[in-house]
């Protein structure tokens, strides 16, 4: 791969760039997934590959193993084909989940190429904070049967402070966008409701309602739990009330989408959300 990195936002140039990535793919962790949203994890689960390093810097992240210290391993491109082929014929998955592929994309292609070539080939999911380049996005549409996309903030104060990404308003409408245009149904936005931010949410379901379709699905989540910096930073070492929660629902309902899931308020078991900090490196289920 290329030493040249334009692929995400930051534009870096020369690798290693923001994100830390190197020439080679890095790979945290891969397996089958039941606990993503209904049409991805289907009945056999859907194949995630936890790309190492990331193109955001989250304070709260709760992959900060690999997204901030870099875990994992490097893989050869004939590695990485071994890791997909394995999720297709032995877990026999429902899709290959990209889980913060974008540093990586050139090589990802690669990899699945001879498989496409066999026969062996499922839906790819591109799964992204969102801070994308619609022109990556266009050049490798090929990875991205499903768009599982977040719209994490609306504020670009905000943006910077908790992900150093003052840019991230602008990128990640524009992705959702790109991808609804594209993808329809296959395009599903991802709203993580942080805590004492619930009006971003709500900010970005109006604009989703305004500038897109109320027909786009939405996945309003209630499962963030503090960890990593956001231990020591107030609202973020706290975890969403109840109250926030319902007004993000309660606007949803208000402005008429008709497609997606919440998550049942306090359902989660706080260890469960922060399986990130716990699991294990290479190949097994995940939580
Ligand atoms: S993917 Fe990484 S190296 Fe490439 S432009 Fe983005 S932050 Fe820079």
């Amino acid at each position: 791969m290329s030493d040249r990195c334009e692929l995400c936002p930051r534009r870096c140039g020369r690798r290693p760039g923001f994100c830390g990535a190197g020439g080679l793919p890095r790979v945290f962790r891969w397996g089958p997934h039941f606990g993503e949203e209904p049409p991805i994890s289907g009945v056999r689960g859907s194949g995630c590959v936890f790309f190492s390093r990331c193109t955001m810097k989250c304070l709260y992240c709760q992959n900060s193993p690999w997204s901030w210290r870099g875990g994992g391993a490097d893989k050869t491109v004939a590695e990485l084909t071994e890791i997909f082929r394995g999720l297709a014929l032995v877990d026999r998955v429902e899709n290959w989940n990209l889980v913060s592929p974008t540093p990586y994309l050139p090589s990802i292609r690669e990899a699945l190429k001879p498989l496409r070539d066999e026969g062996v080939s499922l839906p790819a999911v591109w799964n992204s904070s969102g801070y994308e380049r619609v022109e990556t996005l266009e050049e490798y549409s090929d990875l991205c049967d499903w768009a599982l996309f977040d719209l994490r903030y609306s504020r670009d104060e905000t943006a910077r402070f908790a992900s150093a990404a003052p840019d991230y308003v602008a990128c990640s409408r524009a992705a959702v966008a790109w991808a609804w245009r594209r993808l329809g149904a296959h395009a599903i936005v991802r709203l993580l409701v942080l805590p004492g931010h619930s009006e971003e949410a709500v900010e970005n379901l109006a604009w989703l309602a305004t500038e897109l379709s109320t027909e786009i699905p939405v996945s309003l989540m209630c499962q963030y739990t503090p960890s990593h910096a956001a231990l020591r930073v107030p609202p973020f070492n706290r975890g969403v009330t109840e109250e926030e929660y319902a007004a993000v629902v309660e606007a949803a309902a208000d402005f008429g989408f008709e497609n997606g899931w919440t998550q049942g308020f306090g359902a989660a078991d706080p260890a469960s959300a922060l399986h990130g900090e716990n699991m294990p490196p290479d190949h097994g289920t995940v939580r």
